[in-house]
C-alpha cells in the first residue's frame, strides 16, 4: 500500500545549503504512529548548532543575495519551488504519512498541494506590494517603503508539518527574508526531502536553514538568539505564551497561531444532511488534530436528539486503519503521550457528568498503533472543561441551545478566537 520511497535514516540540521554532521550525539527516535516503531531518528540541535544556523541565514540576509534580489527573480525561484513540492507530491506525502499517521490521501491531495500553493500566492502577492507617500505638511515629504525584516524563526508544530512550516517560509522568502525553520521534534522525517527541494530550485544557500529538537532546548535557542529578528510561531497556547515572553526580552516581533474550540453552530433551519457532513469533516479530518477542528458542536434544541443520534451513528461508521489504505477515513493519533492526553479527556467528561455517546478507548482490532475510536460526548454547561480546553482529537462535544443568540454568546464563551462556523438555510 505505501509508495515505494526510501526512508531517511537520521534527520540533522541544514545549514548554508548543506546537511550538517552533527557534533551533538543526542537523538531522539522518529516513530510510526501507525505501528509505534521506530523508522529515523533526529540529531538534536544544541545551542552551537543553532548559533551556526542563526549566522548562516544572517549571512545571506547581510549579502543580499536574497533580500536585494528583485522581487520578480525572487518569483521566478519561487514558483520552481512549487513546481518542485507538486513533482515529489507522492514523497512528501508518504514520508509525512509515515511520520504522523494523517490519512495519505489527505496529504496528497491537501496538505501537499497547499504547500506548493503558498509559494504561489505569497510571491504574488509580494509583487503586488505598494509603497505610499505623505505630503501633507509643507517642508516635508514622507515614504513608507516596505522592507524585508531579516531572520526570521519560523516554528512550527506536528499536525500539518509540510504544509504548516511552508505557509511560513514561503511569506519569510517572498519578501527577501533569510530564515531559519524549527519543525516539530515529533514529525521532522519529509523535511530532508523539503530541503533538497529548496537546493534544487535554486535558492541561495543560507537563505533556508533548519534546526530540529525539542521546543525547550533548540526552538528556545532559537528564539533567545539576537541574530534573529522576528519569530513566527504555530502552536498551542501555553507554548506560544513562553516562546512570547522569550520574544519579548529582545523586542524581537512575533507572530502566534494558536490552538481552539472553535464552536459549530447548527440552526434548525439548515440542511441536516450537509450541516451532518459538515460536522463530520470538521471534526474527524486529519484524524481529528486539527486547529481550526469545529470541536464544540452546538445544535438547536428541536433538532438536537436527531441530530446527535446520527452523528454518533455516522461516527461509528467512520472507517479506522492503516493510513496508506486509500479507503481510511481515521488514522493513529500522532504520538502516544498525545493519544493518552486524547483519552483523559474521556475520564474528564465522565467526572464532569458528560454523556459518553460513543467512544472513549484504543480502537479494537489492532495488535500495535495509536489507534482510537471516535469520541463523541454530551455536556450540559459551556463551563465544562471539555467545552473550554482544546483536546485535539478524535473527540466531539456537544452542547444544546435555545435561540441563536444563546449560541452566539456560547460561541463567544471561550478562551480561545481562531475559527467559527454556522449551519443555516440563510
Ligand atoms: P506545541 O506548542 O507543543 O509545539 C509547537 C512547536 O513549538 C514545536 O515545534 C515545539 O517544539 C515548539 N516549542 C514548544 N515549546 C517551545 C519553547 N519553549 N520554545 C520554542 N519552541 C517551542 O504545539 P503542538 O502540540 O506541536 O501543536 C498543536 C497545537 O498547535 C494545537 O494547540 C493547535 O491548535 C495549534 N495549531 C494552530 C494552528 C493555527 O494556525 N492557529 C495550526 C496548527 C496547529
Amino acid at each position: 500500500m505505501k509508495p515505494n520511497v526510501p526512508t531517511p535514516t537520521n534527520i540533522c540540521s541544514y545549514v548554508h545549503g548543506e546537511f550538517v554532521t552533527p557534533a551533538n550525539q543526542h537523538t531522539l527516535p522518529i516513530i510510526n504512529p501507525a505501528t509505534e516503531a521506530q523508522v529515523s531518528r533526529l540529531h538534536e540541535a544544541d545551542a552551537a548548532e543553532v548559533d551556526l544556523a542563526v549566522q548562516a541565514a544572517r549571512a545571506s540576509f547581510d549579502s543580499g543575495v536574497w533580500s536585494r534580489q528583485s522581487t520578480d527573480r525572487r518569483q521566478a525561484t519561487l514558483l520552481r519551488v512549487r513546481d518542485l513540492i507538486f513533482k515529489h507530491a507522492e514523497e512528501l506525502a508518504t514520508l509525512e504519512c509515515l511520520n504522523t499517521g494523517i490519512p495519505y490521501m489527505q496529504l496528497k491531495k491537501l496538505h501537499i498541494p497547499g504547500a506548493g500553493v503558498q509559494f504561489q500566492f505569497h510571491s504574488e502577492a509580494a509583487s503586488q506590494l505598494k509603497g505610499e507617500l505623505h505630503q501633507q505638511r509643507s517642508g516635508y515629504q514622507l515614504q513608507v517603503s516596505r522592507e524585508p525584516a531579516g531572520v526570521a524563526a519560523l516554528i512550527s508544530p506536528w499536525n500539518g508539518p509540510i504544509n504548516l512550516s511552508c505557509t511560513k517560509i514561503a511569506a519569510a522568502l517572498a519578501y527577501g527574508n533569510s530564515c531559519v525553520l524549527k519543525p516539530s521534534e515529533y514529525t521532522p522525517l519529509a523535511f530532508k526531502k523539503l530541503m533538497e527541494i529548496f537546493q534544487e530550485a535554486g535558492i541561495p544557500d543560507g537563505v533556508v536553514n533548519m534546526v530540529n529538537g525539542r521546543g525547550v532546548v533548540t526552538g528556545a535557542a532559537l528564539v533567545e538568539h539576537p541574530g534573529v529578528d522576528l519569530v513566527s510561531f504555530t502552536g498551542g497556547g501555553n507554548s506560544g505564551k513562553i516562546v512570547n515572553s522569550i520574544a519579548a526580552k529582545s523586542l524581537k516581533r512575533t507572530t502566534m497561531e494558536l490552538g481552539g474550540k472553535s464552536a459549530n453552530i447548527i440552526l434548525e433551519s439548515a440542511d441536516l444532511e450537509v450541516a451532518l457532513d459538515g460536522a463530520l469533516a470538521s471534526i474527524f479530518t486529519g484524524n481529528g488534530q486539527q486547529c481550526l477542528a469545529g470541536s464544540r458542536i452546538l445544535v438547536q434544541k428541536s433538532i438536537a436528539r436527531e441530530f446527535i443520534s446520527k452523528f454518533v451513528a455516522r461516527a461509528q461508521a467512520i472507517r479506522i486503519g492503516d493510513p496508506f489504505d486509500p479507503a481510511t477515513e481515521l488514522g493513529p493519533l500522532a504520538y502516544r503521550a498525545h493519544m493518552d492526553k486524547v483519552l483523559d479527556y474521556v475520564k474528564v467528561a465522565r467526572d464532569e457528568g458528560a454523556v459518553l455517546h460513543c467512544g472513549g478507548s484504543r480502537a479494537p482490532g489492532f495488535e500495535k498503533g495509536l489507534y482510537l475510536e471516535p469520541i463523541v460526548v454530551e455536556a450540559n454547561s459551556n463551563a465544562m472543561r471539555i467545552c473550554q480546553e482544546e483536546v485535539f482529537g478524535p473527540f466531539a462535544t456537544f452542547l444544546e441551545f435555545d435561540t441563536l443568540e444563546e449560541a452566539i454568546a456560547i460561541a463567544n464563551d471561550s478562551e480561545f478566537g481562531l475559527v467559527s462556523y454556522l449551519w443555516s438555510n440563510d
